[in-house]
């Protein structure tokens, strides 16, 4: 390389500033690494270089945020809150995607199947209301979250965030499951009526986790539904879905979640979270 060229004025400032486009900086930068004259037009004195290396150090460690975090922001949720919920166990990429792929396994087999697409509308209405207590199961708590041990010594740790990251999963799997129920053929009613079972094996399991761990809780209740789910279809065939998911049913199971809401309520400070105490 030639030394008979040096940097302009106009450049080194514009490289000062930080105005530079970014090729031109790297430019300037692989002629400086060879030229002490245009190294010593820059003036490094301590309290620029500090800033230039405090700018590096925030870019370089600043949190990622992704598009969901933002819309919460956006809608209000604390900072803070938000770090804990979105370290969910059940809230991760591999959850949500195994949960996608089993959904749209499920609404693929019912359109290309034809002759079994009643059935397994059926099966997905029988099967969709668990999605959201598996969810919850790996909500909180030492055999689900391997951050753990972390997340239980922070203030925040405790009934309320288990509530706050309950209703999280819960949301996202009811979510996923009514994309999927929309896109289910069949009666256009069934895309809802997996909803209010939905919402009392969830209360349910959370009430229930007030005496049992989670997980513990979620297996309980989850097998109770299917037991019964399995019984019906057993012994009143025909009318499966009108016994299970009828208006009567419906109503039952509405009351059902209040009563195991308010349990919830009650009982919300004697969550067993599993934690030697
Ligand atoms: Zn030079």
């Amino acid at each position: 390389m030639t030394t008979d060229w040096h940097i302009d004025p106009g450049l080194i400032e514009q490289y000062e500033n930080g105005t530079l486009v970014p090729s031109r900086v790297m430019a300037v930068e692989a002629h400086m690494l060879s030229c002490a004259a245009c190294r010593a037009l820059i003036p490094a004195e301590d309290a620029w270089l500090d800033d230039s290396w405090s700018a590096v150090y925030d870019e370089l460690h600043a949190p990622r945020v992704g598009p969901v975090a933002r819309l919460l922001t956006r809608a209000g949720l604390p900072g803070h809150r938000l770090r804990l919920l979105t370290a969910t166990p059940a809230l991760r990429w591999s959850w949500v995607l195994a949960t996608s792929a089993v959904l749209t396994l499920a609404v693929a087999a019912a359109w290309f199947g034809r002759e079994g697409s009643q059935a397994i509308g059926q099966a997905f209405l029988a099967l969709a209301p668990i999605l959201p207590v598996i969810a919850v199961s790996g909500a909180y708590g030492p055999p689900a979250d391997p951050m753990h041990e972390i997340t239980g010594t922070t203030p925040a740790a405790g009934p309320g965030l288990v509530l706050w990251r309950a209703v999280s999963v819960i949301g996202v799997a009811v979510v996923m499951a009514g994309v999927a129920a929309v896109l289910l053929p069949g009666p256009g009613w069934y895309a809802a009526a997996w909803l209010l079972p939905a919402l009392l094996l969830s209360t349910g399991t959370l009430a229930l986790a007030t005496s049992l761990t989670l997980p513990v809780a979620a297996v309980v209740l989850g097998a109770l539904w299917l037991t019964g789910v399995l019984v019906v279809a057993r012994t009143a065939e025909g009318l499966f879905v009108s016994s299970v998911f009828g208006p009567t049913a419906q109503l039952a199971y509405l009351l059902a979640a209040a009563v195991f809401a308010a349990v919830l309520i009650t009982r919300r400070r004697r969550f067993d979270l599993g934690e030697s105490r």
